[in-house]
């Protein structure tokens, strides 16, 4: 069988815009009727009308802003984003705070399940089958992302190995010893866990992983190239949030991904008015309504991840709409001398032309009245010292031509830039300091 739900995921395109609409209505007048934040944001607006995806459009964004702030009041810590008694609440999990508090996340068993059950489509669409044994070599702590990885292998019948508590050596070891064929992980440490195995003098293709899928940073298609070449593997991507939960994930066919429909309304709308939705080709922001989940009710919220709107057809034969690909955070485009910038672009260089590049961190700052763009490298072992100013002036020529920017490439000795297992943070802009 090759679906998941195989009602759900061959809908025609057009029951899947009723039945979003008219769970969204209810999802409406629920959080109206549960939710302090909801209580007052949504006054004056009834489920009634509502009476199309256009309609839809009306009602304002949820912003991670307003949930901070709503989070301060009673009762403790969900404060007016709870959606049911506080009793009910089994399940705790909050956001990195990398932009600033924390918001913590209450999910009911109900609610949990459900993003549980969402999860389970991004893994069968990826190809996990319950002949897999599953390495996650990650502790996971108080973040959301691999503890739906995990309960979702359980569900979809695969093996699940947990791999925290252990270095990186001790991964590789673990993945030998119980011949796992499956993993999920960051991009960045699937890599940094081949190059260790390479300087243990194993091969990583020799690890007998078969599938592996990606979370946590958005993954530029050279960087998911390289995973598959050094691995020998099929390397899947998926994305989502703490808040929204994750809501589309890449299919074997490996063409963009899918939105897990009917579970959320996805609207990817034009980044400069937020207000019409792109057309396949174009960049939007995606806006996400999760539709099922009522612990923590979200109407609307701007995840304000960049992405491509893809076609609404697959080989796969699944009918939900796709994005092509994820482009970024609005938060890590900037300006740089006066040129639009994505961090996105210079990983997707390095890991398309520059294999002899292990480690890099992006620094923008400001030097009298000029932008200063800088790249810091960390080259692996295999480059010879004789090789390094070579490799620069190659850098500094492909940068030039992906970015119209030119930058200031350094490097570095092993082991002077940051290593990073859950997200990699390699963009420093200093200018707003
Ligand atoms: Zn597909």
């Amino acid at each position: 069988m090759n679906y998941w739900n195989p009602y759900l995921e061959t809908l025609p395109g057009e029951r899947f815009d009723q039945i979003e609409l008219s769970y969204f209505r209810g999802m409406l007048s629920f959080a109206k009727e549960n939710s302090a934040l909801y209580r007052e944001k949504l006054r004056g607006i009834e489920a009634e009308d509502i009476r199309s995806l256009d309609d839809v459009k009306k009602i304002p964004f949820t912003e991670k802003e307003e949930m901070r702030k709503y989070q301060e009041i009673e009762p403790f810590p969900y404060g007016g984003l709870l959606g049911s008694d506080i009793e009910k609440v089994t399940t705790f999990r909050q956001t990195s705070g990398t932009t600033g508090k924390p918001i913590y996340v209450p999910e009911t068993y109900e609610s949990w399940q459900w993003r549980i059950e969402a999860w389970c489509h991004i893994l069968y669409m990826a190809g996990f089958r319950p002949r897999h044994r599953v390495f996650l070599p990650f502790g996971y702590n108080v973040y959301v992302a691999f503890w739906e990885a995990h309960f979702a292998s359980e569900k979809v019948g695969c093996e699940l190995v947990p791999g925290g508590a252990l270095d990186t050596r001790g991964r590789i070891h673990k993945i030998l010893e119980i011949r796992a064929n499956g993993m999920m992980n960051t991009p960045t440490y699937g890599l940094h866990i081949a190059e260790e195995a390479k300087s243990m003098g194993i091969d990583p293709a020799s690890l007998g992983i078969e599938r592996m899928l990606c979370a946590g940073e958005p993954m530029p298609p050279a960087t998911r190239k390289r995973l598959e070449e050094l691995y020998q593997c099929h390397v899947f991507d998926h994305i989502g949030g703490t808040e929204p939960c994750a809501w589309a994930g890449m299919c074997e066919a490996k063409d963009g991904m899918h939105i897990i429909e009917p579970f959320f309304l996805v609207e990817i709308l034009d980044r400069e008015t937020l207000q019409k939705e792109v057309d396949e080709g174009e960049i939007g922001v995606a806006v996400v309504t999760p539709l099922g989940r009522r612990s923590f009710p979200l109407i609307r919220f701007n995840t304000k991840d960049l992405v491509i709107k893809g076609k609404n057809s697959c080989s796969c034969g699944r009918t939900s709409k796709k994005i092509k690909e994820v482009v970024g955070r609005t938060d890590d485009l900037r300006k740089v001398r006066g040129v639009l910038f994505s961090p996105k672009t210079v990983e997707e260089v390095i890991r398309k032309e520059f294999q002899e590049v292990e480690e890099f961190e992006i620094i923008v700052e400001r030097r009298g009245l000029m932008d200063v763009i800088t790249l810091r490298t960390e080259p692996n072992a295999q480059l010879p010292v004789s090789s390094i100013e070579q490799t620069k002036a190659r850098l500094k020529e492909s940068l030039k031509i992906a970015t119209n920017l030119s930058f200031n490439v350094i490097m570095e000795p092993p082991g002077s830039l940051p290593r990073y297992t859950l997200k990699a943070k390699r963009f420093k802009d200093l200018r707003e300091a």
